[in-house]
């Protein structure tokens, strides 16, 4: 799929502003324009029209979204740029419809200013989950990639320069390229002095006289330097670097970015996130950094204020009891002020709460939701709609039977039209004779008149007919692109909620409903997504089920029969709110 020559594709510029709610890092419309056509120009790109949208993306129906699907079926070009996936949706409807023409072939190639889309099922999938999670940092990012200045840090997911303490600079013989390995010697007696602090009681102190004294720790010999204990500053460092939990970081255009690298890291993330809290003021806590899931795709079901997550951390005083906020100016119990990371295994509580910001209605009477209760819920919604492969797959095939007669039968609509619009034409054309004839040509005021009511009524008449087939097509390529996409999904929600990262989570999340609120803390979810419609086709057929006698249900149950209500279900569902 990708040996498809990019600079043989003719492209569709697509611009669209960012409403209030949404990204503020997007350009505006003029600077999007201004960037895409030079980095067009850049990448050899041949640019067939600029389409500009004023609508937002939440909602599907943006006329000119539809004018580039339009060109697309038309064949007037095969390829889109945009400034990043969201700019092209961010309502399901209009995403599947996209990654549909990827699936027809009839999109070749989606670019943004760091990814290039293929038809290819990664591809498509990561599509998904862009057009629906924006992060600030992934525009910042492409942003980066494109000055080519991070790709190295990026692809090879390794560090670059001098080995860390507990690893090596090695070459590859054959290669000769450089790599870094772990040192067999110390790698194990860094992590043990780690494992004390994280696992038993020690204090940063201790661990280090532990590492130098019992263990004998001595330092890489270089030429000058080398072979002796671990000073305290270089413990300390290596205590608050992340690359010991496996992340990497590193300064590239005057700000910090993160990656997890390749090595072997000495501790989990989570660990070293309890060990900066334990370090006091030498920690370097990583939560301003971090990414929180769902809040983009949450609501406050009170006030409608955008939902934020908030980290909090607090000790118990292994001293005096006292249990206290960890927060960044922190160092010390409040109560005997003994210095934290001189707390010998302190109790160390970890909450991530939710909860709407309140910057809308300051009055706003809604708590917070924990973390942990809240992926709770989401987890139980999930399992009310999820259904197996096996299902799935008969579903999609049905689907597919279900689409052929439907398309058979809007055909025959289809064909009806056509022909009345054949009618129209033939009654235009006698008009226009009856007009130009030369008995009429001279023909009074009041049969001119007539004469062009007639046509206008013609064809306004011809034009309503043309819009009505125009339904008919898109009709039915949405009904079955959105229930295809159902499906999969209902499939493998679950699991991929339970395996995904932060980014996959709100994906799932968002795919539940779309009017996503917290009140009273609880999730709730309404809207017009489809999956209801599974859960309620689930439910008839139980009832059915249960309702026969156990012989009967056993062969009921092995049969395709049960599909049925939920297709019923389905189509009504589908019938009654169709966007
Ligand atoms: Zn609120
Ligand atoms: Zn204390």
């Amino acid at each position: 799929m990708k040996q498809i020559d990019i600079k043989q594709l003719r492209f569709i510029t697509y611009l669209r502003k960012s409403s209030d709610s949404e990204d503020k890092q997007v350009a505006s419309i003029p600077q999007q324009r201004k960037e895409l056509s030079e980095f067009a120009k850049r990448e050899g790109l041949k640019v067939v029209e600029i389409i500009e949208e004023t609508h937002t993306a939440f909602e599907p129906g943006r006329p000119q979204f539809n004018r580039m699907m339009q060109m697309i079926d038309d064949g007037k070009a095969d390829a889109v740029l945009a400034w990043n996936a969201t700019r092209i949706s961010r309502n399901s409807l209009d995403g599947g419809l996209f990654i549909y023409k990827i699936d027809q072939g009839k999109i070749k190639a989606f670019k943004t200013r760091g990814n290039t889309y293929y038809n290819t099922p990664e591809d498509k999938f990561a599509l998904n989950i862009d057009f629906t999670v924006a992060k600030k940092s992934s525009d910042d990012l492409s942003e980066a990639v494109l000055r080519g200045n991070r790709y190295k840090f990026n692809e090879k997911r390794e560090w670059g320069g001098v080995a860390k303490p507990g690893y090596l600079n090695k070459l590859n013989p054959l290669t000769k390229e450089a790599y870094i390995d772990t040192d067999p010697e110390r790698f194990p007696l860094i992590q043990k002095a780690f494992e004390l602090i994280i696992k038993k009681m020690y204090t940063p102190m201790q661990a280090l006289v532990d590492l130098n004294n019992r263990c004998k720790y001595k330092t890489r010999r270089t030429k000058k330097l080398g072979g002796r204990p671990m000073s305290k500053a270089s413990f300390y460092r290596m205590l608050s670097d992340s690359y010991y939990c496996g992340i990497m970081k590193r300064k590239v255009d005057g700000e910090y970015q993160e990656i997890k690298g390749s090595h072997k890291a000495m501790m989990n993330e989570k660990e070293f996130e309890q060990l900066q809290i334990r370090l006091g003021k030498k920690g370097k806590p990583r939560y301003s950094k971090k990414e929180f899931a769902y809040k983009e795709v949450l609501k406050c079901a009170e006030c409608e204020g955008s939902i934020t997550a908030e980290e909090k951390w607090q000790i118990i005083c292994p001293n005096c009891k006292t249990k206290f906020h960890k927060g960044l100016k922190a160092n010390e119990c409040p109560d005997c002020h003994t210095l934290i990371e001189n707390m010998q295994n302190p109790k160390i509580l970890h909450y991530v709460f939710y909860h709407c910001t309140k910057r809308v209605h300051p009055n706003c009477s809604q708590g917070s939701i924990t973390l942990d209760d809240l992926e709770t819920e989401i987890t139980n919604k999930l399992g009310k709609f999820e259904i197996d492969e096996g299902f799935r797959d008969w579903a999609i095939n049905y689907l597919n039977e279900l689409n052929d007669h439907e398309e058979t039968s809007q055909t025959a609509i289809k064909s009806n039209l056509l022909t009345q619009v054949k009618d129209v034409d033939s009654q235009l054309r006698n008009l226009l004779r009856l007009r130009i004839s030369p008995q009429n040509v001279n023909s009074d005021p009041e049969q001119q008149k007539y004469y062009s009511d007639e046509e206008k009524r013609l064809l306004s008449e011809k034009k309503a007919i043309n819009k009505e087939v125009e339904k008919v097509d898109k009709r039915l390529e949405e009904w079955f692109v959105q229930s295809k996409e159902t499906f999969d999904f209902a499939c493998s929600a679950r699991y991929q909620f339970a395996t995904g990262d932060a980014k996959v989570k709100t994906y799932v999340l968002s795919k539940l409903g779309s009017n996503l609120t917290i009140k009273g803390k609880k999730l709730c979810i309404s809207g017009d997504k489809p999956y209801f419609l599974i859960e309620k086709g689930k439910k008839e057929i139980a009832d059915i089920v249960a309702s026969l006698e156990p012989a009967k249900q056993l062969e009921i149950a092995s049969h395709l029969l049960g599909f049925e209500p939920i297709s019923s279900a389905w189509r009504r569902g589908w019938d009654s709110n169709p966007r």
